[in-house]
């Protein structure tokens, strides 16, 4: 069984494509039903937060609090947010016995288990995507059960809709400014960190302070951002790749744009 690291992946795990086939089984009639939910480490994306706290009809800042927690990439100190099991017993603060209970909101990397998904590093690291199946000692769905192609793996979980939501924060993760010479201020990794993940946050940001006076948002986009998640966090990713990395994806308004000058020359 390959090793669950990342080279262990990249080096010896079987490449799988959509069209590669496994046997898989998971429902409650299985002796391991609920161990996979225990002493787990669940990255969650934004979207998997966005989805989770809507699910639970929570604020953003009360989800963050309860049910994550956050650390620190080794090198660039960028905010990883994870799901934090239950102290002492290490389980996940939604399995019951009858399952998870947040089924429909669950994050990205429970619906794809057991499948996990790599991209080798590079150019065209998309393009070379492959699937590999994530083989637990806990689990005994591996090879049981009925046949699966990845694709209809992907399909089945309704995965799509994350990996639509995904792609741009994935394009903002490997964009090259983060290897730029200076390392991001705390500032910027903490505006990061509320834009993406304290979206209810962002919001009032965005709506109480001068940030609509400054940019150029059409009305349709406002009225958006008010109430859909979805088009805020689309915002957030548009507004960092703009203010971390300088790309012309916002427009400053004339009158910020002049006195931005003014303020440059005057420097
Ligand atoms: S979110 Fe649901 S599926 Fe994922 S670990 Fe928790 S209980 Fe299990
Ligand atoms: S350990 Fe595997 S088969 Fe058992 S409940 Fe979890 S995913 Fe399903």
């Amino acid at each position: 069984m390959p090793e669950l690291t990342e080279q262990g992946i990249l080096e010896s795990s079987p490449r799988m494509d959509m069209d590669t086939r496994f046997n898989f089984r998971c429902d409650p009639g299985m002796p391991c039903f609920n161990c996979c939910c225990h002493d787990v480490s669940i990255l969650l994306s934004p979207y998997d937060v966005l989805s989770l706290k809507r699910g639970l009809h929570m604020h953003s800042s009360e989800f963050l609090e309860k049910y994550t927690l956050t650390l620190r990439s080794r090198d660039k100190h960028v905010p990883v947010v994870l799901l934090r099991m239950e102290e002492p017993s290490q389980k996940c603060p939604f399995v019951t016995e009858s399952g998870c209970s947040v089924y429909r909101h669950r994050p990205w990397a429970c619906r794809m288990y057991p499948l996990g998904m790599a991209e080798p590093k590079g150019p065209n690291a998309a393009a070379n995507r492959f699937y590999f199946l994530v083989e637990e000692k806990l689990c005994q769905g591996h090879g049981a059960g009925r046949e699966h192609s990845v694709r209809e793996w992907i399909e089945s979980q309704q995965l799509e809709a994350f990996d639509q939501m995904q792609a741009p924060f994935l394009e903002l993760m490997s964009h090259p400014g983060w290897d730029g010479p200076e390392p991001l201020s705390q500032q910027q990794l903490d505006m990061y960190f509320m834009s993406l993940y304290d979206l209810d946050r962002f919001r009032r940001f965005v709506m109480d302070t001068r940030f609509l006076d400054l940019f150029e948002v059409d009305e349709t986009r406002i009225e958006a951002i008010a109430t859909d998640d979805e088009d805020l966090l689309e915002l957030a990713i548009d507004w960092l790749t703009f203010s971390l990395f300088h790309e012309k994806r916002m427009k400053l308004k004339k009158s910020a744009a002049s006195s931005e000058r003014m303020a440059e020359a005057s420097r």
